[in-house]
């Protein structure tokens, strides 16, 4: 048995920290000050919006602060994926994170008959959750379990499905039972896709890819792959701005370094430690005014807007 410490999904990293300000690379940290405030976080609870709106297809907006206009929603189940955590409705996201997701299974499946686990992606209309995540508000941004052995899983056993971190918190090690060769090639097949912007992950993960990967052409991928704190129980992907969405605000490129310098690993374990006794951050509410529409916008099935009755 482990004594690695067990979290219901997606509420491990609503334990983390606040995001440094000054950094700009990290899932939650694209700011938008600039937007303007047009809605009001005492009226807009974006988590009991029923159904995507109705139009045309658009990320608005910031990974932390923005919402997602047309959404698609991805199906429970499908080749080489399986959702879980179903209750919370966030299959939801930009139909290019619908395909990356799908593509990325039959990848998986195909290159060693692996099923991944699928967790938070966005809701119906994207926006502010009012757990776990600062962003995934533009439906551009997918959680991926690192656990990948769970066949026959029931969808009562999906929906409360209990995250196992794959590091061990007092030595920073990777848990050799936990950890293997598929999750490596599961991080490199999403890194290498010219869709990705950045995928996260824990720095004892990325010191081991550091690790395996080759020299030259075949570390270009790692670049992509970006250390930050509270995911050691799952992988974060995080697609680039698609060309059907003028307003969304993209992530910083990649740095030219691909990371794996003793002190560059070292400064992001330290910080991985550190993230792990701070309280949790809190989602962004300066969203652009056009997140007022979406909000408010006639479902996809023609009904006015409606909540998810709460
Ligand atoms: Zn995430």
């Amino acid at each position: 048995m482990t004594h690695a410490p067990l979290t219901i999904w997606g509420v491990f990293i609503a334990a983390g920290a606040a995001v440094a300000p000054v950094v700009t690379a990290g899932p939650d940290s694209t700011k938008a000050a600039a937007l303007t405030s047009a809605i009001d976080p005492a009226h807009a609870d974006w988590s009991a919006v029923a159904s995507p709106s109705a139009g045309r297809t658009q990320t608005i907006g910031a990974y932390d602060a923005g919402c997602l206009a047309g959404a698609a929603s991805l199906p429970l189940d499908g080749t080489g994926y399986a959702v879980v955590d179903m209750g919370k409705r966030r299959y939801f996201g930009h139909p290019r994170l619908i395909s990356f997701v799908r593509e990325l299974g039959a990848k998986l499946e195909n290159a060693n008959g692996t099923t991944m686990l699928v967790g938070d992606m966005a809701q119906p209309r994207g926006g502010p959750m009012s757990s776990g995540h600062v962003s995934h508000q533009g439906g551009l941004d997918v959680d991926i379990s690192y656990q990948l052995e769970r066949p026959g899983l029931s969808p009562a056993e999906r929906d409360l499905i209990a995250k196992v971190s794959v590091v061990d918190p007092n030595t920073d090690q990777l848990l050799p039972n936990l950890w293997n060769d598929r999750q490596v090639a599961l991080l490199r097949m999403a890194a290498s896709d010219p869709r990705v912007a950045r995928v996260f992950v824990a720095a004892a993960v990325k010191r081991d890819l550091c690790r395996q990967a080759g020299a030259g052409i075949q570390r270009r991928w790692l670049h992509v792959v970006h250390p930050w704190p509270h995911h050691e129980d799952h992988l974060h992907v995080r697609l680039h701005c698609p060309p059907d969405s003028p307003t969304c605000i993209e992530q910083p490129p990649p740095s030219a370094d691909d990371g794996c310098s003793p002190i560059t690993l070292a400064t992001a374990l330290a910080r991985d430690r550190a993230e792990r006794l701070r309280p949790p951050p809190r989602p962004n509410r300066h969203l652009p005014a056009a997140c007022a529409t979406v909000y408010q916008a006639p479902a996809d099935d023609g009904t006015p807007a409606r909540t998810a009755g709460r």
